[in-house]
């Protein structure tokens, strides 16, 4: 697939050095270095350190200068993502929902039916612009269309491609459309993958900007049978799958009516579990059941303003991090902005578990180390992170710390200063997608949102007409 390998510019193998600024480098050990600089070179991270020993070490480097209240981040991650969600934008269900699977069957199923393929390129097309202006410059999205599923993921690969960010990209696999669908489903997800799997084969694959996941609804919507096919799918194919877990308690409800075990069980059960599986919010799962994800080195993905917004309660995140698990912050096409996200996942735990000191360092490490691990994992080398050797994903605000910005002091910035600042610089891979507020993309984003308004006009009457209350 040509999108996933796109050729460097001639100015990107020239090298940059950009700074001085203050550097806040996540990962494990994350920290706040002043005056740094970082090279970049070949769309990767060549150095990070002090800024005046970098000019002396890359003399031939172009320079962007970003002295003055610039704050340097790595790009921002977000884990759990729905880009279709865009043409929800204005819609709301089309009846009262009383529940969870109302939401589902009265919103996003009906939605999700709705879309065309122009619907799916434009409406990832405004999300992705909507992450560079945020700073998120690697999503990890679940996509559903069911009336067009074919030929979906390419759609969303070219907004990704046009756009210039990185994804891991999957189609939701669900039963409730029919077999048919199903079957469609299956093989969007087979057929993506392999291209994915093709491109990597390139020489170039540390820079490989698109991987793919395999799909997969809620065990709810999904039979013994459907389950067992993905499996044998996914033999020849290497990948995990994307799921939602027990995110409402109906879920953990029909497993165990239909099944007699737990959702994380049934998926063990048809050997679904391995390290680069994504479970989307596991709220509804036993203490049992985080263990056995956290064995197989499953991967979390916690969307605590989604469960907010739904009301279906709030993930034992705690819990979750006792175990061992790795757990990162998606928003579940809520927002693209992953500093709001941390910003406001603390308020999900205090007043769920009646704690005021609950979860603020726990949030703040689910952006800053659990989404790099994740990230990496799912690429295959260094993302999220700002150090040597690392995808040269880079954001800059401009913020003038109040008070001392330490190693010790950084989450206090992270979620009350920077989380309310704009992002003003945004780069991937070595290639500014934004600088200084203006976007620097191929695209131009009020001729997108333009032909996106033109194709929702058409979407919305479809979306309130459709004869089936779905
Ligand atoms: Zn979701």
């Amino acid at each position: 697939m040509a999108t996933a390998v796109p050729a460097l510019s001639p100015e990107l193998q020239s090298g940059l050095l950009i700074g001085p600024a203050t550097v806040c480098t996540f990962g494990d050990r994350p920290r706040v270095l002043a005056s740094a600089g970082i090279a970049v070179s070949e769309g990767v991270i060549a150095a990070v350190g002090p800024h005046a020993a970098l000019r002396r070490r890359f003399p031939s480097f172009r320079r962007y200068d970003t002295s003055g209240p610039s704050v340097i981040l790595p790009g921002l991650i977000c884990a759990h993502h729905h880009f279709y969600s865009t043409f929800a934008r204005g819609l709301g269900p089309i009846k009262r929902p009383k529940n969870f699977v109302d939401v589902l069957r009265y919103m996003w199923w009906r939605l999700d039916r709705n879309l065309t393929l122009d619907d799916v390129y434009y409406s990832a097309a405004i999300a992705l612009i909507e992450c560079v202006k945020s700073g998120t410059t690697t999503v990890i999205d679940h996509h559903a269309s069911a009336r067009a599923v074919r030929g979906s993921l390419r759609a969303v690969a070219r907004a990704v491609s046009d756009v210039g960010l990185r994804a891991n990209l999957c189609y939701e696999v669900s039963d409730r459309d029919g077999p048919k669908i199903a079957a469609e489903g299956i093989e969007e997800n087979a057929g993506f993958l392999s291209d994915v799997s093709q491109a990597t084969s390139d020489e170039r694959r540390v820079r490989r900007m698109i991987t793919g996941s395999f799909g997969l609804h809620a065990s709810f919507t999904l039979s013994d049978e459907t389950l067992r096919r993905v499996r044998r799918r996914l033999e020849s194919l290497d990948a995990g799958v994307h799921i939602h877990v027990a995110e409402d308690l109906a879920d953990r409800k029909d497993a165990l009516k239909k099944y007699r075990m737990g959702v994380v069980e049934r998926l063990e059960k048809t050997d679904l579990l391995c390290d680069k599986t994504i479970l989307a919010h596991a709220i509804h799962i036993t203490p049992a059941e985080r263990k056995i994800a956290a064995k197989k080195k499953c991967m979390i993905a916690h969307n605590p303003t989604s469960n907010l917004n739904n009301a279906v309660g709030v993930a034992d995140l705690a819990g979750m991090l006792r175990d061992g698990l790795l757990v990162g912050l998606g928003t579940d096409g809520m927002r693209s902005n992953m500093l709001d996200e941390a910003k406001f996942a603390p308020l999900a735990h205090r007043m769920n578990l009646r704690d005021p000191a609950a979860a603020f360092v726990e949030s703040a490490d689910l952006l800053v180390k659990g989404n790099p691990k994740i990230a990496s994992r799912l690429f295959g080398y260094p993302v999220g992170v700002i150090e040597k050797g690392a995808a040269a994903d880079l954001i800059r605000l401009e913020y003038c710390p109040p008070t001392p910005f330490t190693d010790e002091t950084f989450y206090g910035h992270l979620l009350f200063g920077l989380a309310n600042v704009r992002v003003r610089d945004t780069m991937a891979a070595g290639r500014f997608l934004m600088k200084n507020g203006r976007l620097t993309i191929g695209l131009r984003e009020e001729a997108v949102a333009e032909a996106s308004r033109r194709l929702a006009r058409k979407f919305r009457k479809r979306f309130l007409s459709a004869a089936r209350p779905a």
